[in-house]
């Protein structure tokens, strides 16, 4: 049986292969900074996640080693039983802070974070409707609970508003939410939150937003909902620690209530050892430097608005972007894959992103530039796309 299962994966395998389906991985032999190195090769890197550059921060680094001596390698336990150390309460007092909450929950990444919060409240009873291009650990979360699932068009209006009347009218349900990204990952355009909490209100809706990709960046970095203003009107505010932050994790922000139902009622609180304390103690420290300074979102900005627009007046199409994620669109999944190999031989690690990431034929490959990119390294970077982006005819 081993036998055939192997050889109907390889089959498989060799199939992604031939449509340029196939993700190979690299490891990277330095931290994933602004320049990386891999194998012997140094490259310029626009493919992390690290906006502000916290991961390499020198303070957020002796944070961690500090929470390493300090609490050990491993918390020891799940949170409910004695895995709760007083750096994780502490990290969860700052999160609240941080988001303008009564209180918060962390947990140890920010997929787990999506299948705890969504499953712990939503059930068989209830609704929700979620924008079509939620991250997947909405998407698998949603699933979990056993509640009835709506697709959304995305960031379409018209189409939530008529869908939450149905759902309303219906009498079928009791609870329902909407749930969006607060930055959508592969094109960075951000939810249309005032008008999604105008909706919600209309019809009783509760609002859920995953804003992964706009903590550190929108709201002079405290996020989506910080930057409409609308603290008081989202009741789940999901985030993760592992891309501006800089660490690993991830967390729900809201009431006290809810923070107390989550502490009893999701399964990877109640089940999965606590993140790790070198971890917690590292995110305290992000949350800190993001709270007291917003020089590194400042030069997140600057450096993403200034690539973009190098990009752009060469003739890239950079799709819909409202914040630094910058896709350059490319269509062909094989022609994306050949121009990030292009790229690369030219020193620039810039991924394709191909589907089943993003639909079939708007393969694209996707920049991001942080806050650690110097001018000089975004203008190389710009040169590289200028060469290769003829060749391709993409200019
Ligand atoms: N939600 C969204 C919107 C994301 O983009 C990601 C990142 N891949 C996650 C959740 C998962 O977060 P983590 O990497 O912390 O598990």
């Amino acid at each position: 049986m081993s036998k055939e299962l192997d050889q109907y994966l390889a089959d498989n395998l060799a199939d992604l292969k031939s449509r340029g389906l196939y993700n190979e991985i690299e490891p990277l032999a330095s931290a994933n900074g602004p320049i990386i190195t891999i194998g012997q090769r140094q490259l310029i890197n626009l493919s992390a996640n690290n906006y502000l550059g916290l991961a390499t921060d020198s303070r957020v680094v002796a944070a961690a080693k500090a929470g390493l001596e300090k609490w050990g390698a491993g918390a020891g336990a799940v949170r409910t039983i004695n895995g709760t150390l007083q750096v994780h309460l502490d990290l969860e007092q700052e999160l609240a802070h941080f988001k303008g909450t009564e209180a918060a929950i962390a947990y140890q990444s920010g997929f787990n974070c999506n299948m705890a919060a969504i499953s712990a409240v939503m059930g068989k009873n209830d609704v929700i409707l979620s924008d079509e291009l939620n991250h997947a650990s909405i998407i698998d979360g949603c699933r979990l609970s056993g509640a009835k699932i709506i697709r959304v068009n995305h960031s379409d209006m018209a189409d939530f508003r008529a869908k939450a009347q149905e759902v309303r009218s219906s009498g079928r349900y009791e609870k329902a939410m909407f749930i969006t990204d607060g930055v959508f990952s592969m094109d960075g355009d951000i939810c249309k939150l005032p008008e999604i909490v105008a909706i919600a209100k209309e019809f009783d809706l509760m609002v859920y937003v995953d804003d992964a990709h706009g903590s550190g960046v929108l709201g002079h970095g405290h996020g989506t909902v910080k930057h409409f203003g609308l603290e008081k009107e989202v009741e789940f505010q999901i985030g993760t620690l592992s891309k501006a932050i800089g660490v690993v994790g991830g967390y729900v922000a809201g009431t006290q209530a809810l923070i107390d139902w989550l502490k009893v009622r999701s399964r990877p609180f109640l089940f999965s050892t606590s993140m790790t304390p070198a971890d917690a103690a590292a995110a305290i420290q992000s949350l800190q430097i993001l709270d007291q300074d917003t020089r590194l979102n400042d030069a997140l900005w600057e450096n993403a608005n200034y690539f973009k627009t190098q990009l752009n007046q060469l003739g890239f199409d950079t799709g819909i972007t409202e914040t630094p994620i910058t896709p350059v669109m490319i269509g062909d999944e094989q022609k994306a894959q050949e121009f990030s190999k292009r790229l690369y031989e030219e020193g620039i690690y810039v991924k394709s992103i191909v589907f089943p990431t993003v639909p079939l034929g708007t393969a694209r490959v996707r920049n991001m530039p942080t806050a650690g990119h110097t001018k000089e390294m975004l203008d190389q970077a710009v040169a590289v796309y200028e060469r290769v982006g003829r060749e391709f005819d993409l200019i």
